[in-house]
């Protein structure tokens, strides 16, 4: 339980930067906190327009192994990712918003 807990806050937009394109705002200076990507929590914004101007960019590579390899730090997280039913319920339902 602990470790679930540690993972939902250190994988929290920590210096980071927003990856809306031409963006770059960075977390601590320009805005208070970022968004994750609902689907990946790997990519990083700082708005939901952001998030929208990139998503066809990202969409390419969400969820994907691409960014699996850069964005979790073991095998095991990797599998719990791919396996997990909650991450592939929002993957599946997430943008279907508009
Ligand atoms: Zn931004
Ligand atoms: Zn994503």
């Amino acid at each position: 339980m602990e470790r679930n807990a540690k993972l939902g806050s250190t994988l929290g937009p920590l210096d980071r930067t927003c990856e809306g394109e031409g963006c770059g705002r960075m977390v601590g200076r320009e805005v208070e906190s970022l968004s994750t990507c609902a689907a990946c929590k790997m990519a990083f914004y700082c708005s939901h327009q952001c998030q929208r101007a990139s998503w066809g960019a990202h969409k390419e590579v969400c969820g994907t192994w691409d960014q699996l390899e850069q964005g979790l730090p073991s095998a095991a997280a990797i599998r719990q990712f791919i396996l997990d039913p909650v991450v592939q319920e929002v993957f599946l339902s997430v943008f279907c918003d508009d």
